[in-house]
């Protein structure tokens, strides 16, 4: 029976959630709330929509009326009620609601930092090391983050349905046989229809050189509700890896733990990119809670990522100083699956360069001299080769 949700009288809201539903004129109800496609339904993008919710600032009020003509704004209502109502430097906060700030270009920003254009060989695939593809699988996502990397080609409405564009990828990964690694990206995958999804995933797996699909996605944190049995089950029936993405502890809600469980007890692995953030995650103790936090849920961190240069985030970048000095402060301090590799996208196409604390102080005449995590240096003689 369809629950009648809609306000017939005024509400006084109570709880966070029941804020948010009234936003859009409706009851909080725990069935709908935790129904992906309701969520996705009820996100929050434009000023009106955080004016009832947030004590806004000027430059987020002009964020909101101008910056979303450049990047789209949209804020699951799990993610929305993850923000501090009165605390403009909250670290979720700073991650989906545009500011003024990000009208304005830096020296050294760019719109494709990574030089994805150029490796492009059919609509949608991007082919940069030779054993290795990117696929672009569709252009939203559940939220945007407004560092986003992709934000030229995120939400703007002009890539191709997978449907018009699938048949040259195939063709294409199909003829090249080097081809052993495919990373599905977008946009958002998990956002696509479990049929969809499958469907993709079928013909991928179908092409005898391909021995390792990997999805990226941000829903595990954006939209957790998203993660259920059936989807679980497409992907451990396709055996794909998942990258997922996680900037600050405090996305790991009950519902995130939740959907990680499902994931995992369902044998897929998971491993989780961060970016470094300013005013997110730029301590180490910010660090430490995500990575401990991630550890817990069987997700193991993988990737510490310098924020790329693109155009108007340079309000949320910090040096590259920054992060060498908290990576250094990480490792050695605590367990080594919790210490990501950080690294740097090479602006202009150069790929992934991991950016290492000092260790190696000389290597020469075959002795090795490191330095470990407290300061101290040893030697390590490299072995005489024997007969
Ligand atoms: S989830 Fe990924 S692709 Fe989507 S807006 Fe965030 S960074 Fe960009």
């Amino acid at each position: 029976m369809e629950l009648n949700t809609r306000l017939d009288k005024p509400l006084i809201a109570k709880s966070r959630r029941e804020e948010i539903c009234h936003i859009f004129g409706e009851y909080y109800d725990p069935e709908r709330w935790n129904d992906w496609r309701w969520q996705m339904r009820h996100r929050l993008t434009k000023l009106e929509h955080f004016q009832p919710l947030l004590q806004l600032t000027p430059a987020e009020e002009r964020g909101l009326e101008k910056a979303r003509d450049k990047f789209a704004v949209a804020v699951t209502p799990h993610f929305a009620e993850l923000i501090e109502p009165d605390n403009p430097l909250c670290p979720i906060r700073l991650q989906v609601v545009p500011r003024e700030e990000e009208l304005v270009t830096s020296p050294g920003d760019m719109i494709d930092p990574c030089g994805e254009d150029d490796d492009s060989v059919v609509p949608g695939l991007i082919h940069r090391y030779p054993d290795r593809v990117l696929l672009l699988a569709l252009d939203s996502c559940a939220a945007y983050c407004r560092y986003c990397t992709r934000s030229r080609l995120v939400s703007q409405g002009e890539m191709y349905p997978l449907t018009r564009r699938i048949d040259a990828m195939i063709a294409y990964l199909q003829e090249h046989t080097e081809v052993r690694d495919v990373l599905i990206s977008g946009g958002d995958p998990l956002l696509m229809s479990d049929e969809v999804l499958d469907k993709l995933l079928g013909r991928l797996r179908a092409i005898e050189h391909i021995e390792f699909v990997r999805i990226g996605s941000r829903v595990p944190s954006f939209l957790p509700q998203r993660i259920t049995p059936q989807l679980a089950a497409v992907l451990r029936k396709h055996r794909v890896w998942l990258s997922l993405h996680f900037c600050h502890g405090r996305e790991l809600t009950p519902e995130v733990a939740k959907a990680c469980d499902l994931l995992a007890d369902g044998g897929i692995p998971l491993g989780s990119q961060t970016v470094l953030l300013k005013g997110v995650n730029d301590s180490e103790n910010a660090l430490k809670n995500l990575f401990h936090g991630l550890l817990k849920l069987r997700v193991r961190p993988y990737y510490l990522y310098q924020c790329d240069p693109v155009a108007g985030t340079a309000h949320l970048r910090t040096s590259v100083r920054t992060g060498i000095d908290l990576i250094s402060k990480l490792r050695g301090h605590t367990t080594g699956y919790a210490v990501p590799t950080y690294v740097m996208d090479a602006p202009g196409g150069g790929g992934k360069v991991p950016i290492l604390p000092e260790t190696l102080l000389a290597y020469e005449n075959g002795k090795t001299t490191v330095r470990n995590w407290e300061g101290k240096l040893y030697t390590y003689i490299d072995p005489v080769e024997l007969g």
